[in-house]
């Protein structure tokens, strides 16, 4: 039954996973939640800013040409911030005090900082040469009406926002968030807090799993977990599929008892395939039903999370309407030797550090798949293509960065 000419290489298979995830539609958000969020719409000004001529400094609305150095000017007017101008004007030989912000009277062509003033009675004496045009922001002198702003594509940031709410915008349009569905599968499973005998393992994999689709603003819907049976399997799969994406994690390998796949056939998810040229993370498999994703990672802790890192993590990213999705590939130098020896894609969980001498990274630990204090330990994940059987200490590797260095 379980055909291995169906085994892809690695680009083969994150090609067909990425041809298949498409962004979902989009839908009105609110201000408040919009950080990190997708737009689906192409943002212009709908207006110039500033809207108007206006003062950038507490100070006195002047004429520059009335203003020599000692100028004596009598104060004819005040425009706080948030008044309007209209009716008062700046006469010759007069100035207007003005506060930050208040649009400029007619006749000022400058404003002077209260800091190079000096208040006299009812006038003020200039202490600081002026020149046309000091301290007013013009209209129109940071963005012109129909300029666009912000392109579609964005992921929006606390100053995108900013943007948005100074353009008056309550909601705008991103891209919906994919519910990712997670079922864990395994008789000897047991969820975290629950009494566990011996023989049985804690469920670890959906809450790593939950973190790393919270993480990228996706939304993770546990199932709970279905025993290697029939009955349980089919309900919690059918459940599974009622979301955007479904992830099963164990039951795919070449167990006695692994009945995912034949669930999956059972419920007309059309498997793309079965099993991917990479290590860890093999038995990866990905199908469709109705146009939705389903993968099914391996069980083991390292295989699951490398699967989701590798495979499934650009799909949701794509999903949610991003453009990049896969993390960039850096280089740093080896510490000490890397190995080879599968012919897949092999992932290798390392240590990268900054140093004067640019990145250098080394092996994490025991790379086998078993072993999680080794990810624990890591910070990135050195890529070798099946052809890189070794590389060399001084020699550079390709780097995915899962987080920030420490220097
Ligand atoms: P399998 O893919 O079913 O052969 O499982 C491989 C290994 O992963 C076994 O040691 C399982 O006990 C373990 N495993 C399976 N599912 C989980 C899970 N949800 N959390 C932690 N370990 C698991
Ligand atoms: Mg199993």
């Amino acid at each position: 039954m379980k055909d291995s000419s169906s085994v892809k290489s690695f680009t083969e298979a994150r090609n067909i996973i990425l041809e298949h995830a498409s962004p979902l539609e989009a839908e009105p958000i609110a201000l408040l939640s919009l950080v990190g969020r997708v737009l689906a719409e192409e943002i212009t000004a709908p207006w110039d800013m500033p809207r108007w001529d206006n003062s950038e400094m507490d100070g006195f609305a002047v004429r520059a040409s009335d203003c020599q150095l000692f100028s004596r000017l009598k104060v004819a007017g005040y425009i706080p911030a948030g008044a309007i101008a209209e009716g008062i004007s700046v006469k010759p030989g007069t100035a207007v005090r003005i506060m930050t912000g208040a649009p400029v009277p007619e006749g000022c062509d400058a404003i002077v900082p209260i800091e190079n003033t000096r208040v006299d009675e009812d006038a003020v004496i200039i202490q600081k040469l002026v020149r046309t045009g000091d301290y007013i922001r013009y209209c129109g002198s940071d963005i012109s009406a129909e300029e666009l702003m912000i392109p579609a594509g964005t992921t929006l940031r606390p100053v995108d926002i900013n943007l948005l709410a100074s353009f008056s915008r309550r909601t705008v349009q991103v891209y919906r968030r994919p519910e990712v569905a997670i079922l864990s599968t395994g008789d000897e499973l047991v969820a975290p807090g629950e009494a566990a005998t011996s023989a049985q393992i804690i469920d670890s994999n959906a809450y790593s799993l939950a973190a790393a689709i919270s993480e990228i603003g996706a939304i993770p819907k546990l199932l709970g977990i279905a025993q290697d049976n029939y009955e349980s399997l089919r309900e919690k799969i059918g459940q599974g599929l009622k979301a955007d994406v479904l992830i099963t994690s164990a039951g795919v390998s070449s167990g006695d008892r692994d009945l995912v796949r034949e669930i999956l056939e059972g419920a007309e998810v059309a498997q793309q395939f079965w099993k991917v040229a990479i290590k860890p993370a093999g038995p990866t498999a990905f199908g469709l039903n109705a146009g939705k994703p389903v993968f099914s990672l391996p069980g083991n802790p390292v295989s699951s999370m490398i699967g989701f890192e590798q495979l499934v993590r650009p799909a949701l990213l794509k999903m949610m309407g991003h453009t990049r999705v896969l993390r960039p590939l850096i280089k740093a130098t080896l510490k000490t030797a890397l190995h080879n020896e599968t012919t897949k894609t092999r992932f290798l969980r390392v240590k990268v550090e900054k140093t004067s001498a640019g990145l250098l990274a080394e092996s994490a630990g025991d790379q086998n798949t078993g072993i999680l204090s080794t990810m624990i330990r890591a910070n990135g994940i050195a890529v070798l293509s099946a052809e890189q059987t070794e590389i060399l200490a001084g020699e550079e590797v390709d780097i995915q960065l899962l987080n920030p260095i420490n220097s």
